[in-house]
């Protein structure tokens, strides 16, 4: 991909010309990258409206049964709403087709970077993809089967009849073997039917019903898919050293999609009389266990004390109160008055844009905190849900008094790397509602929903329904492009916030 900067992209988003015949399918298994020119507007949009995508898919797959009639709908109307191919029958699908293409290809960049990145990216793909073929109908299915050199032999009735018990026994699910095709499939294209012993193998091939032909293509895609990711993730050097994509993509990885909690028109309206109860109430977990631990200890690390005291700021503390909490509690430990006043001060101060390059920070989004600067002994910093010990995240939750079945739906979710749903199923748990109602993504924005609902703001659906999503990402949509689009203040801003946490690695 080349890509274009300067002033001529804004006004021109779209650089090249029609290249209609690079996409024969409303579907991809994305084997060859972009070769067009895209301007960094469009760059940047695509991606932005992928991770929303993705994260939908995410959320969908853990709120539905995947397949079933509300998953289908939700997933559907979502694709619409972000303009990605979702009707394999539309004829005249270009413009969708391409955005799919390119932006596949972007975020392909962005969650290459890490172990948890790539894996995340993966089974949000493979869910698409899943969700996308079966919506195909039977011929376009056997076109795109052809085009992705996936063309499997259908048995002869005769072997058919030859083998029907033994497909009929091997084969979950199957009453009439007549009335299906089965085709005879390399054992290495069937690995997944044959681990969950649901096809019969017979001299090194697997024999697979027609309706479990997405099994062998999601296979199929996913290991061309983790094969491309590790090969992207070793030309990331060359990435690296683009300093216009550089940002671009850091921010992709660790961004979200919804405002960044910077302009509070909160500030001042809290005391600090409120933060011990706000803390129990409103606080997400990791901002509790960040507030215990700095009461109980009279210290926070430098990493804690950057996640906190953004957050806090972005709750409406003032700069003159954060100063009046911050060191109330650590005199009350090791660090007197003077040491507090020459060292920490300058710290909070800087934080709020009123020393050295002035920038205003803003507090840490959970992709930020769940995918940078873990903590190490001694630190309470980082994201309970993905950085703490199940057993000792299930000993925190039931100090909690989160009910024991609860529990294990948290504890499920983060084992399937869900760390944000089990953030929400926590919400739900501890506000007692049914449904979050909105899409995760902020410990500010955790902190503004538990207020709004609390204060009687607004009612929180009971029954399951995604339709709290939309306006969250209606709402997302609206500042999308003024705040989560890594503008170049952002970029400074985050490099000025490395340089300062750099330079405060005090304990
Ligand atoms: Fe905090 Fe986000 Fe983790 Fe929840 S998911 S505990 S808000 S970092």
């Amino acid at each position: 991909m080349d890509f274009s900067s300067g002033r001529a992209r804004l006004k021109q988003a779209r650089l090249a010309g029609d290249r209609r015949e690079l996409y024969p399918h409303s579907l991809q298994f994305y084997l060859d990258p972009p070769t067009e020119n895209v301007s960094l507007v469009e760059f940047e949009n695509f991606a932005v409206d992928r991770l929303k995508l993705l994260k939908v898919v995410e959320n969908l797959g853990v709120s539905y049964v995947r397949g079933s009639d509300s998953y289908k709908t939700k997933l559907g109307a979502e694709l619409r709403k972000l303009k990605f191919p979702y009707k394999a029958l539309a004829e005249d699908d270009y413009e969708a087709r391409r955005k799919d293409h390119i932006s596949h290809f972007i975020l392909r960049l962005a969650y290459c970077q890490s172990e948890d990145l790539r894996r995340w990216f993966l089974q949000q793909e493979m869910d698409l993809l899943r969700y996308r073929f079966n919506e195909l109908t039977e011929t376009l299915r056997q076109k795109f089967l052809e085009h992705v050199n996936l063309l499997f032999e259908a048995i002869s009735e005769d072997l058919k009849n030859e083998l029907a018990n033994e497909l009929c026994t091997s084969t979950p699910g199957m009453t009439k073997v007549k009335e299906q095709m089965f085709y005879k499939v390399g054992l290495a294209d069937a690995v997944d039917l044959f681990r969950a012993r649901r096809v019969f193998i017979k001299d090194g091939f697997a024999y697979v019903p027609h309706k479990e032909i997405d099994a062998i293509v999601l296979n199929n895609y996913r290991a061309k898919l983790s094969k491309a990711l590790a090969l992207t993730a070793r030309s990331l050097p060359s990435i690296q050293s683009d300093e216009r994509l550089q940002p671009l993509l850091n921010h992709l990885s660790h961004s979200y999609v919804g405002p960044d909690y910077s302009v509070q028109k909160n500030t001042g309206k809290i005391s600090l009389e409120q933060i011990d109860a706000l803390s129990g109430k409103s606080f997400p977990l990791c901002m509790r266990q960040l507030h215990k631990a700095l009461r109980d200890n009279h210290h926070l690390r430098h990493g804690g004390r950057m996640q906190y005291g953004l957050f806090l700021k972005g709750i409406g503390l003032t700069l003159e109160q954060a100063l009046e909490f911050w060191k109330k509690e650590f005199i009350r430990g090791k660090v007197d008055a003077d040491k507090f006043d020459k060292g920490y001060a300058y710290s909070i101060r800087h934080s709020y844009g009123k020393e050295g390059k002035r920038t205003d920070y803003t507090p840490y989004s959970c992709m930020k905190i769940i995918m940078s600067n873990p903590p190490s002994q001694g630190d309470y910093h980082g994201c309970p849900f993905r950085h703490s010990d199940p057993e000792l995240l299930k000993q925190k939750l039931q100090s909690y008094k989160i009910p024991p079945s609860g529990i294990t739906q948290i504890l499920e979710l983060v084992k399937g790397m869900h760390y944000q749903l089990a953030c929400q199923k926590y919400f739900e748990l501890v506000h007692d509602v049914d449904d979050i109602g909105f899409s995760l993504n902020h410990p500010n924005q955790y902190f503004t929903e538990s207020q709004r609902l609390l204060s009687g703001g607004r009612e929180l659906k009971k029954e399951p329904s995604n339709s709290g999503n939309s306006q969250q990402k209606n709402n997302s949509q609206e500042s999308m492009n003024s705040n989560s689009a890594p503008t170049s203040s952002n970029t400074t801003a985050d490099a000025e916030l490395e340089a300062l946490e750099a330079y405060f690695t005090e304990d």
